[in-house]
């Protein structure tokens, strides 16, 4: 179950491509086929579409395109990724709080 609508889901799954102006100005990011959240730093690799709509970014941890940055508006809650899983990939997603905190990949 979830709470959100499909509308919210489709805005946020349009954030997933083409992102990476707006990942690059987001402090974090997360994916949402593994349901991880990690510094937006982290991602280092990008597909370019070829409608040349831009760059999108690929997740460091799973490889799969579905990443959302902070800066595009979106929530990146456990409910509401978990909520983009179920309609998107429909995987386990086992999401644990503590995965959620920005980790010390930072290195600063
Ligand atoms: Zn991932």
């Amino acid at each position: 179950m979830n709470n959100y609508s499909d509308v919210e889901l489709e805005t946020a799954h349009k954030h997933s491509l083409a992102n990476r102006k707006t990942i690059q100005k987001s402090e974090q990011c997360s994916c949402f086929y593994c349901c991880c959240v990690f510094p937006a730093t982290m991602v280092e690799q990008w597909l370019s579409e070829a409608n040349g709509q831009g760059d999108t970014g690929w997740c460091p941890r799973c490889g799969v395109d579905s990443l959302i940055g902070d800066a595009s508006g979106i929530p990146l809650t456990p409910s509401f990724l978990a909520a983009m899983n179920g309609k998107y990939f429909d995987a386990d997603c086992a999401i644990e709080a503590d995965e959620l905190k920005p980790t010390s990949l930072h290195s600063s």
